[in-house]
């Protein structure tokens, strides 16, 4: 990550500020809003394979539930912090909102670092995070689901042990689950798919065709991928992809002018979403240093890696051609680098809407998982589309109207909807 000082957290209160002055908020609902209502960090002692044990530091923090129970990924990272996953935390109550589901922000995370985990001593972190923090979470109370470094595999683990010390069948304890564990069909892509249905809709208000696009993305996992695959399916070409390297400690651009063959890259990625070097060369891919991928003369710009990731230090590296950029990560661009985009009138898909597809289809396993009834892929998918189309239309109809910055508008709309939620029940 770049930019030294960086603190998510701040960054994220900074954004929040910006909209409560717009609104003119009173000083109660702000130092409210501006902080989690409640936070866990604690220790998860772990016996590891050599026989010794290790202690690993873990977190949940619940920003706000006023408008339905708490949700929220776990990350495994060795670089986590508790400021990381009270902005995860903060980001996701607005996303939540602005999207319109009934749900409220949480966000957790572990620092431990999966590469160099055995199986065993990850499904011991899983039940470890559990258990520590069981009493404070639960279907009607706060919901995790996977996050960098985090897998169907890991929720299961922490579903088996949450339903051990319940006592209970409780599949809508967590999402993100495999189909034959209670998840929904479509989890997989939603993301992916949810930030290429909104730069369907964004290429439309621009008045361009897909065709006419080419794409670079930074990030190739659990939501960099589905989003390179939907977005060739649609007529795009993404020319370049970057992931970090585990080895190289460090990140590559991988650069195919013609276009990147998704399932032929897909076969030389790993878990972690790293692509081999070797192979990728052989397949004649050009191999740059991991920030190029900001460089590329490209219409499009995906971020889907981490926060932090276009800020002022390379924001005026991009190409004159990038007509919109697309947040599939969070967080991943700085205040300062929002006023070079704002400036520049590029299109702005936030996160808070860009990402959306990962809650908005975490909320519908949930609910099929309530009902213990599901649904086909189709219908997922097409639910999908038509909940993100529908917040997206609002915000830019929005957006328009006030003549407002993308992320202002989101954000807007967010805020007013949870301080409503606060107000109605007596808290503000
Ligand atoms: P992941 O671990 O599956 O993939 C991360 C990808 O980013 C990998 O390809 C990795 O190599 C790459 N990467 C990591 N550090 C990098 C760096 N410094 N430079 C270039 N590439 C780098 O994670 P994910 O689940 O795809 O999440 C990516 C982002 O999307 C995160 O910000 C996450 O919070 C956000 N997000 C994820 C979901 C979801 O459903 N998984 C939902 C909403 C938001």
């Amino acid at each position: 990550m770049s930019g030294k000082s960086f603190n998510p957290f701040r960054m994220a209160q900074v954004q929040f500020d910006r909209i409560a002055d717009m609104l003119e908020l009173d000083q109660a609902t702000r130092d409210f809003l501006r902080y989690p209502v409640r936070e866990y960090q604690f220790s998860i002692p772990v016996r590891m394979d050599d026989g010794s044990v290790k202690i690993f530091r873990g977190f949940r923090v619940q920003h706000n539930d006023a408008r339905g129970p708490g949700k929220g990924g776990v990350r495994f990272h060795p670089q986590e912090t508790i400021d990381i996953v009270r902005a995860m935390a903060m980001w996701m109550t607005w996303k939540c909102a602005v999207v319109d589901i009934p749900l409220g922000g949480s966000n957790g995370g572990v620092v431990c670092d999966p590469h160099n985990l055995s199986t065993k001593e990850q499904e011991q972190i899983c039940r470890g995070w559990v258990r520590q923090i069981s009493r404070d979470l639960g279907p009607l109370v706060d919901v995790a689901a996977p996050d960098v470094m985090t897998s169907g595999q890991h929720m299961v683990w922490m579903l088996d042990e949450f339903e051990a010390i319940r006592g209970q069948r409780l599949p809508g304890f967590i999402t993100g689950k495999p189909v034959s564990l209670g998840g929904s069909l479509g989890r997989k892509e939603a993301t992916g798919f949810g930030v290429v249905f909104l730069i369907r809709e964004a290429l439309k208000e621009l008045g361009l065709r897909p065709e006419q696009t080419r794409a670079s993305v930074q990030g190739f996992g659990n939501v960099g991928q589905p989003a390179v695959d939907l977005f060739k399916q649609l007529g795009g070409k993404v020319t370049s992809v970057a992931c970090w390297d585990q080895k190289d400690q460090t990140s590559y651009c991988f650069k195919k002018e013609s276009g990147v063959e998704f399932e032929a890259l897909l076969g030389i990625t790993d878990r972690f979403g790293s692509i081999q070097k070797d192979r990728a060369l052989e397949q004649g891919y050009e191999l740059l240093p991991g920030e190029a991928w900001i460089e590329q003369d490209v219409e499009i710009l995906i971020p889907a890696a981490l926060e932090n990731q276009i800020t002022s230090d390379n924001v005026e590296r991009m190409s004159k051609n990038v007509r919109i950029v697309a947040e599939a990560a969070n967080g991943p661009m700085t205040p300062e680098a929002d006023k070079v985009i704002a400036r520049r009138n590029i299109f702005l898909i936030p996160d808070l809407l860009a990402n959306a597809g990962g809650v908005i289809c975490s909320y519908f396993e949930q609910v099929q998982s309530n009902m213990n009834y599901y649904w086909e892929k189709d219908e997922v998918l097409g639910k999908l589309d038509v909940k993100m189309t529908s917040a997206f239309d609002e915000v830019v109809q929005f957006a328009k109207k006030k003549k407002m910055y993308m992320r202002d508008a989101a954000y807007y709309i967010a805020v007013v909807r949870v301080v409503q939620a606060c107000k109605d029940r007596g808290w503000l």
